[in-house]
């Protein structure tokens, strides 16, 4: 997962995109980078990228140099790759004038890179679908001016090759911005527009709305899926689809990933999870189950906690307090980090925990590692019984368009029901959603529910190569075969 921005139309772009990526910071800790294009200057392109946090890759000083009309911001969750500062996007292309930042997975990335090579295309050097995709973009144009016209033309050739997902804005040398999704519409993309005191426009692509509002943004509307979205620097705006479309966003953005003041596909984060944990207070009634008070798994399932709470009539307490200092645990990559990341990160409150029957709301249950540890604190604190609810049902499959449960062996709800991973928790009930009510919940006809039922919206047949190599990435070999 990443998070990607692009501004035109105001001097200040390249600081609005710092601000703006500091509202999509949850979406990528390992890195961060901005361009900013100067079209009236030889020397067009400034750009400045390094691994870490936003606030710490970017200081007062660095916008000395990030000058221009245009600029174009990434902050990077690796898949692959982790330590490497060549995959810190955005990516350029100088001689061809043109920068994109990426968010998603390119599922046949190996087939591609394999296919370019054999085309003599020796530019693709380091292990990137992002820089990939800029370079299949730019062969597409062949040298064509890029015009609304031709960048449409390139994209939608682009298109019939990548599989997988793509949320993707780019800059030209000319400070024209353009952005579009994949025909899925997997991963989220808004545009917007502001009116300017002088009356001119600025506009602005970005992974979610609520970077655009923090921004001033007030008219914006979704990328649709196969969509690209192309403002020139004189601010023309031209909209086309460019792809055979079927709408199947990605479930786990509404879960757990976006930020809660963020609409998608015009639903709000907000209403989603509040509607998941009413739905989940259903099969808890129905089931019969009872309890003294509902604690919520800070931060992500406060809203749904609050949900099953008001619907159950149960007290709502917050007897689990984050050490707001330590980073969120999913985005570490590395089992024994997450692991360190959890216990030093949950305190819980044990005079009001003890002797009582605590319903503990977590957004979602993925490797177990969350919810064993904090079931073990909650019993230490004197709980007379645990029950676990989530408000996303059991993941049991591979994802493979950007989110990190890469090994079917690595999640809990592979090959286990209710009662199994209960015991393996060591909590006295497991209680999930349903799909049904995750659809309902979301207000979605369609969604991508891959790794919930194994059955994805695009071939995944490639991602067997691909999980390969970034195992082989990750672990320095290829022997942990998923
Ligand atoms: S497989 Fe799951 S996590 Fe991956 S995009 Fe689909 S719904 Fe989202």
């Amino acid at each position: 997962m990443c998070g990607v921005i692009a501004i035109s139309g105001t001097v200040s772009s390249a600081y609005e995109v710092f601000f703006g990526l500091m509202n999509l910071q949850h979406r990528g800790q390992d890195g961060a980078g901005i361009l900013a294009v100067d079209s009236s200057k030889k020397d067009r392109f400034h750009m400045q990228k390094g691994s870490g946090l936003i606030e710490t890759v970017f200081s007062e000083r660095s916008f000395q140099n990030l000058h221009g009309t245009a600029a174009l911001g990434h902050t990077r969750y690796a898949t692959v790759g982790r330590n490497d500062p060549n995959m810190l996007q955005p990516f350029l292309d100088f001689e061809a004038g043109l920068a994109l930042a990426h968010n998603g997975n390119i599922v046949n990335y190996y087939d591609l890179r394999g296919e370019l090579k054999t085309e003599g295309e020796g530019k693709v050097s380091c292990v990137s679908d992002s820089e990939l995709m800029l370079r299949i973009i730019i062969n597409a144009l062949a040298g064509r001016a890029k015009t609304a016209a031709n960048i449409f033309d390139a994209v939608g050739i682009a298109t019939k090759k990548l599989v997988g997902s793509y949320s993707v804005a780019c800059v030209t040398e000319s400070g024209d911005i353009f952005g579009f999704r994949d025909p899925n519409g997997i991963r989220p993309l808004v545009f917007g527009e502001k009116k300017l005191e002088d009356g001119r426009t600025e506009y602005g692509f970005a992974s979610e709305t609520v970077a655009l509002e923090f921004l001033g943004f007030d008219k914006i509307s979704e990328v649709g899926a196969g969509e690209v979205v192309f403002v020139s620097q004189d601010g023309k705006v031209e909209r086309k689809v460019v792809a055979a479309v079927e709408f199947n966003p990605c479930m786990f953005e509404w879960v757990y990933f976006a930020r809660v003041e963020s609409e998608i596909s015009n639903m709000s984060v907000y209403n989603a999870r509040f509607q998941l944990g009413l739905l989940l207070a259903q099969q808890i009634k129905d089931l019969g189950i009872e309890a003294d008070v509902v604690i919520p798994v800070p931060e992500t399932s406060r809203i749904a906690g609050g949900a099953v709470a008001e619907a159950l009539d149960l007290p709502f307490r917050e007897l689990l307090i984050k050490n707001r200092y330590v980073n969120r645990t999913f985005i570490l990559d590395d089992q024994h980090s997450r692991q360190e990341a959890i216990r030093r990160k949950l305190f819980p409150i044990a005079a009001e925990i003890k002797g009582k029957r605590c319903l503990i709301v977590d957004d979602s249950i993925v490797r177990g590692n969350t919810a064993m540890q904090i079931v073990k604190l909650v019993r230490q604190a004197g709980a007379r019984e645990v029950i676990l609810v989530s408000t996303c049902p059991p993941i049991a499959h591979a994802c493979y368009y950007g989110i990190d449960f890469p090994s079917e062996a690595e999640l809990i709800a592979s090959g286990r029901d209710e009662k199994a991973m209960a015991k393996e928790l060591g909590a006295d009930r497991v209680v999930f959603q349903t799909i049904d009510g995750l659809k309902a919940a979301l207000e979605q006809k369609q969604l991508c529910t891959g790794c919930l039922t194994g059955t994805y919206p695009t071939n995944v047949s490639f991602g067997v190569e691909f999980r390969r190599q970034r195992l082989k990435d990750r672990h320095g070999t290829t022997e942990i075969l998923c």
